[in-house]
């Protein structure tokens, strides 16, 4: 039998809870990580939805921030949702001013970029790796403007994308967390599989 990877959630505030379920339900080990002695063992890291400036005030607190631009500079793997994808950003637009985002993956998001009233909206979303689409939640969901030269769009809805990945950092501006269809975490699961092999411990 395959060992269990061990995936970190980052547990600073948001829908934490959820992730872990579903990365157990993939039959991954889970860590909730608050500090910086949490990320010990860890092989790839979800940041979740939630609220985008809490947690830049939550990791800038506890200074997890600068933790963790170091290790996705160094290519450590990691997979954003939603806010979780604000706080991977390059540049985010729309931000508080003092908001800080960790630049793991070069895109620039608007933050509640599909407005008023679409304020909340699900969609069936086309992922061309998978079968059928993927029923995606979006709440108050951030809109990817522009993307970097090495960032893969991997799905995308009307002209937008919304699901990215570069080599290590992936990142959705909905909810995968919150459907019981497991096809996102998975491919995030891999990915992090494949990092592993590459650079073992
Ligand atoms: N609008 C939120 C923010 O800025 C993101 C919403 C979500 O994660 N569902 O952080």
């Amino acid at each position: 039998m395959k060992p269990k990877l061990h995936i970190g959630v980052l547990a600073l505030q948001g829908a934490f809870v959820a992730h872990a379920q579903a990365l157990r339900d993939c039959g991954a080990e889970v860590q909730l990580v608050r500090t910086h002695e949490d990320l010990n063992g860890i092989q790839g890291l979800v940041i979740p939805g939630g609220e985008s400036t809490t947690m830049s005030n939550l990791l800038v607190a506890s200074g997890l921030s600068e933790v963790l631009k170091d290790i996705f500079r160094h290519g450590f793997p990691v997979f954003g949702t939603c806010a979780g994808m604000i706080v991977l950003a390059e540049r985010i637009l729309d931000g508080r001013t003092d908001q800080i985002s960790l630049g793991a993956l070069k895109i620039d998001v608007r933050r509640n970029g599909y407005g008023r009233q679409n304020d909340s909206f699900e969609q069936d979303i086309i992922v061309p790796s998978f079968d059928t689409p993927f029923h995606a939640l979006f709440i108050r969901a951030p809109v990817i403007e522009a993307i970097g030269p090495d960032v893969e769009v991997l799905a995308s809805w009307g002209d937008r994308p919304v699901l990215v990945r570069s080599a290590h950092a992936l990142a959705c501006s909905f909810h995968p967390e919150l459907v019981s269809d497991l096809r996102i975490h998975e491919m995030f699961l891999s990915i992090v599989e494949n990092f592993s092999v590459t650079n073992p411990r």
